[in-house]
């Protein structure tokens, strides 16, 4: 396979990495997704489910996290990599 092939599987997309604080403990609890979608408001408009190591278990608004950044994120659209395309996208890192 050329690498032209390879790198049209690719996509850039946004990693959301979130920061919330249990509203029980207090405990940090983070998140991380991967969206096409890179602007932070529309992420924050969404609930996300958590289970806190001290029982607590809910849903919190993207709005109300402490910290939300988003990161350009490349990775394969593919939901089966050969072996030999692992090994490729290994040595790209
Ligand atoms: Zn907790």
């Amino acid at each position: 396979m050329r690498n032209e092939d390879i790198m049209q599987e690719c996509a850039e997309q946004f990693a959301h990495v979130m920061l919330f604080q249990c509203p029980t403990c207090g405990f940090a609890l983070s998140l991380a997704l991967v969206r096409d979608e890179g602007n932070i408001e529309q992420i924050d408009g969404s609930s996300y489910a958590f289970r806190c190591s001290c029982g607590w278990s809910g849903d919190l608004l993207g709005l109300s996290a402490k910290r939300h950044w988003a990161e350009p994120w490349r990775r394969s659209r593919r939901t089966h990599i050969s072996a030999e395309q692992k090994t490729y996208f290994a040595d790209q890192i």
